[in-house]
């Protein structure tokens, strides 16, 4: 049954509930479906198939026999698909983000913005597609050459989280694609309205049946065949660590190439000598954007002690102004959280940090009704010996630990087994490249709280993940290097 919001589509064809396969759109073999829930309402929005592992192995094979026919298209035939697709997404930005903010919550200029960046992923491979190009070697013997091609991996595996349902997606599929591989899409559970949505553009944009695939429904039976699988030959996966491990564990026996993206911990840090103002801008775009449900979001704000009641009265005031509602509401700065499991999170950790000493210094000004909201806040008195330090809360609550000096800043921010992104404001030269070298990290924000864009890598070290996605890198993900011997001449 259709939700009222998604009445509101201007194309309702763009809201599909099964699942694809070989170009067709279908159930799942044992005819089970999955409710997707309104995180804002609770309501159900509709169902998608719960596809096993049945289903998955025929969504491999109709990936296998296109492949193929895709890897022999020129690059610029494939780039021309690709260009199209964007042009759709951009042109149906509206309906694409109207069933985002449903299914997962996010205001809805957020939810645009997804779309935005999510479409940015497949102009940017569609032009990097045009310059796969290989190297030729000087032969160390004279009637030799040697020249490197780069040839796609093949069929591979896109496994993807909740938290970014369409540009998630995009940050593989795109690359992927344009490097003449064909992909097997398993959206999350939670937010599948996206990933077909996604699908039904790139069928009209021209994309031919089975290079892109989706098989809908609960993780493991799927995730086993596609870890296990001898014709799936990469698989990328951005989600949790644990998860992560998993399927590296999973695709071992056949040895797969993997890109992982995974959990972060995000240090924030304020020196005595930052702009506070554009600190306080930083924090918020950083620690609230998606309700700090993202992987990048400051974990854990360290300010120095000089500006720290300055820093702390700044972020409260712009904290207390903050509109809490559903995504779809106008002037919304915080959605619902995703389910239940992450609301009770958030409030272990703020339970936990008040009972070791954290007081909370700011809270939203009012709050709607429903117990699927969390209360944005600024937490003062933070130790490292509160579950806030070692894990993502991914919720709106912003922990202000205390520090005097920039080694102890360094040592608590690089004190955790993720590396995925760093912020730091500080108006010093010498401080910023000393402390930007110092971080563990993969992404550093030097006086920027905004760091995600398809031009520059992104990704992680330590347990944050392994690879690059975005930039001129990103697609070597989907290719293999052929050293070419050509002797005899
Ligand atoms: P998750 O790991 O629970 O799920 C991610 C995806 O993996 C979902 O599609 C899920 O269905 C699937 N999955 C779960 N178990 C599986 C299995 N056994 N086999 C195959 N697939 C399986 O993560 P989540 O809760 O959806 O997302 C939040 C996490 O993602 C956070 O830790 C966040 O930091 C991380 N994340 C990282 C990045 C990044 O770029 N590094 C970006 C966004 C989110």
């Amino acid at each position: 049954m259709k939700e009222d919001k998604m009445n509101g589509l201007r194309d309702g064809s763009l809201l599909r509930q099964q699942g694809l396969i070989d170009g067709e759109w279908c159930g799942g073999a044992a005819g089970r479906t999955i409710e997707v829930i309104d995180p804002a309402t609770q309501h159900v929005l509709g169902s998608v198939p719960d596809m096993d592992g049945a289903d998955t192995r025929a969504a491999i094979v109709a990936a296998e026999k296109a492949f193929g026919p895709w890897r022999a298209k020129t690059h610029a035939e494939r780039a021309a698909l690709l260009e199209a697709w964007h042009d759709l997404m951009l042109d149906n930005i509206e309906d694409l983000a109207l069933i985002l903010t449903t299914e997962q919550g996010k205001p809805l200029t957020e939810a645009r913005g997804e779309i935005r960046y999510g479409a940015s992923f497949i102009k940017w491979f569609s032009e990097e597609a045009r310059r796969i190009g290989g190297t030729t070697i000087p032969s160390p013997i004279a009637d030799r050459r040697i020249v490197v091609l780069k040839e796609p991996v093949g069929v591979s595996a896109i496994i993807t989280p909740w938290n970014f349902p369409n540009a998630m997606i995009t940050r593989k599929v795109g690359p992927a694609l344009a490097a003449g591989c064909t992909v097997v899409i398993k959206p999350s559970e939670l937010t599948p309205f996206s990933a077909l949505a996604l699908a039904v553009l790139a069928e009209r944009a021209g994309i031919p049946k089975g290079v892109i695939n989706i098989v809908t429904g609960m993780p493991a039976a799927i995730g086993d065949e596609l870890m296990t699988n001898q014709t799936v030959r990469k698989i990328s996966f951005t989600g949790s660590t644990r998860v992560g491990s998993l399927l590296m564990r999973g695709a071992a026996d056949s040895i797969k190439r993997l890109s992982l993206e995974l959990g972060g911990n995000a240090p924030f840090i304020v020196f005595d000598d930052a702009d506070l103002d554009l600190a306080v801008e930083g924090a918020i775009a950083s620690k609230f954007r998606n309700g700090g449900q993202t992987c990048v979001c400051a974990n854990r704000l360290l300010v120095q002690s000089g500006v720290y009641d300055d820093f702390a009265t700044k972020l409260g005031a712009r904290v207390s102004a903050m509109k809490v509602g559903a995504g779809t509401e106008a002037g919304t700065d915080i959605g619902p959280m995703i389910n239940q499991a992450a609301i009770e999170k958030i409030k272990r950790h703020v339970d936990d940090a008040v009972e070791k000493g954290a007081k909370i210094l700011a809270t939203a000004g009012s709050m709607p009704g429903g117990d699927q909201y969390a209360a944005p806040m600024v937490l003062g008195g933070a130790t490292t010996d509160m579950q806030l330090a070692s894990e993502e809360t991914f919720g709106p609550v912003a922990p202000l630990f205390r520090f005097d000096t920039e080694e102890e800043a360094i040592r608590i921010a690089n004190s955790t087994p993720y590396g995925l992104a760093a912020y730091f404001y500080t108006e010093s030269l010498k401080r910023s490249w000393r402390v930007g070298e110092a971080l563990e990290f993969g992404m550093i924000g030097l006086n920027t709280g905004a760091i995600s864009t398809e031009v520059a890598p992104f990704g992680g070290v330590k347990q944050s993940g392994l690879g690059r996605e975005g930039a001129q890198c990103g697609i070597e993900e989907y290719l293999e290097m052929k050293s070419f011997h050509i002797g005899g001449l």
